[in-house]
């Protein structure tokens, strides 16, 4: 593990605090999740429910996690061995990727990537692939498919595919999907999706949110992933869950007992009751996400920055050449002290880390009151172009 350093948030967040800055540079929301979730959270901390609680998850939590899944993406999943409660998503991914890859293995994954993704791999002994997201002429990211089909090889034990996409705000396109299927099948590779942005596709989105695992024949090859931490505010919960079909399920469980054993006994039961919320609080969500790129993205392009409008997640990705930035990571490292704002530079998500040079991230899950602030902060900006 000695090449991973400390994480790019860590540094950006330290100069946030040093600075005063306006802090969009880490994603997570600054105001709390529904009301509901968190009651019965106290309830089941102060009923007692603090002991281990069942290997895979407790009972309510797994037959919450099928029963959203069939109502929102038409999936089945059997709560008893086909879904395991993990510690988020980043447990899941780590699991997923230890339970199926031996040491040498490849795993295919789209960079930029989420920064987990490369440790879980490295603690597998396996190899990644990376297949790269550039931004296309039409303000969008796109993959070519040449590229993706090289990548797959003899060595291809899996493909992560994480749709809606962090950093990009990319989501996948249906003709996208199919190729990755395709080639998950021609070379009998798994595919793991991260899916925790499931309920964040925008309204104007090209196409709506397709889990991989609703494409024919990929159900059986797929380890589908989410978590409560963005769809309900609460990160710091880490509850998330794995389903998938029961062989597959089951060797995850063997790797999750030996990593954390269990997790969270009364959050559980309170990501149950936010699961089966009415669609109001699922579409009112997307919809204040929304109106929040909205606002950052109005403000960026003002600002002078080359703006690559997100179709769903927490993200936009910039462009710093317009503004006269050559480097990103510069760009973000000076940015507190031009105007008061931090962002992340997207370089440090690729293996190379020169496809992604000039572009940074921010991150609009903050109070429009906070977004507005940094908004007249990077204004600023535009004048001493
Ligand atoms: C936030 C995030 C995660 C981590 O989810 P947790 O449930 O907090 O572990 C995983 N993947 C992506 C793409 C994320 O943005």
């Amino acid at each position: 593990m000695r090449p991973f350093g400390t994480t790019v948030f860590a540094e950006m967040s330290a100069l946030a605090v040093r600075t005063g800055a306006v802090n969009l540079g880490q994603g997570f929301p600054d105001s709390d999740g529904p009301p509901e979730m968190l009651a019965a959270a106290a309830e089941a901390l102060r009923g007692g429910q603090n002991q281990y609680p069942p290997g895979p998850g407790v009972p309510a939590l797994r037959t919450a996690v099928a029963a959203h899944q069939h109502r929102f993406w038409g999936l089945e999943y059997d709560p008893d061995g086909e879904i395991v409660v993990t510690a988020g998503a980043t447990e899941a991914v780590a699991a997923s990727i230890l339970a199926l890859c031996e040491p040498g293995d490849e795993v295919l994954c789209f960079e930029p990537y989420y920064d987990s993704y490369a440790a879980s791999i490295a603690l597998a002994g396996a190899v990644r692939r990376p297949v790269t997201l550039r931004p296309a002429a039409d303000g969008r990211y796109a993959f070519d498919p040449a590229e993706l089909r090289a990548a797959f090889g003899p060595r291809t034990r899996l493909v992560l595919l994480n749709s809606p996409h962090n950093p990009t705000g990319k989501v996948f396109t249906p003709q996208e999907l199919a190729l990755v299927a395709e080639l998950c099948q021609e070379h009998g590779a798994y595919a793991v999706t991260d899916e925790v942005y499931e309920h964040l596709v925008f309204t104007d989105a090209a196409a709506p949110h397709v889990p991989l695992a609703t494409l024919p024949g990929m159900r059986e090859r797929t380890l589908r992933i989410s978590s409560a931490g963005k769809t309900f505010s609460c990160t710091g919960w880490k509850v998330g869950w794995v389903s998938g079909p029961a062989p597959l399920v089951s060797a995850v469980l063997r790797v999750k007992q030996f990593l954390t054993f269990v997790n969270a006994a009364p959050l559980q039961p309170a990501v149950a009751v936010a699961l089966g919320l009415g669609d109001d609080y699922f579409t009112g969500f997307r919809d204040d996400m929304q109106a929040r790129r909205d606002l950052l993205v109005a403000g960026l392009t003002d600002a002078g920055f080359g703006v690559l409008a997100p179709e769903g997640t927490y993200f936009v990705t910039a462009d710093v050449t317009p503004l006269g930035g050559r480097d990103g990571m510069e760009f973000c490292r000076s940015l507190p002290e031009r105007c008061g704002v931090v962002a992340v530079p997207t370089q440090v998500f690729y293996d190379d880390p020169a496809a992604g040079r000039r572009l940074i991230r921010f991150a609009f899950c903050k109070r429009p009151e906070v977004l507005t602030e940094a908004v007249t902060r990077l204004r600023t900006l535009a004048g001493g172009r």
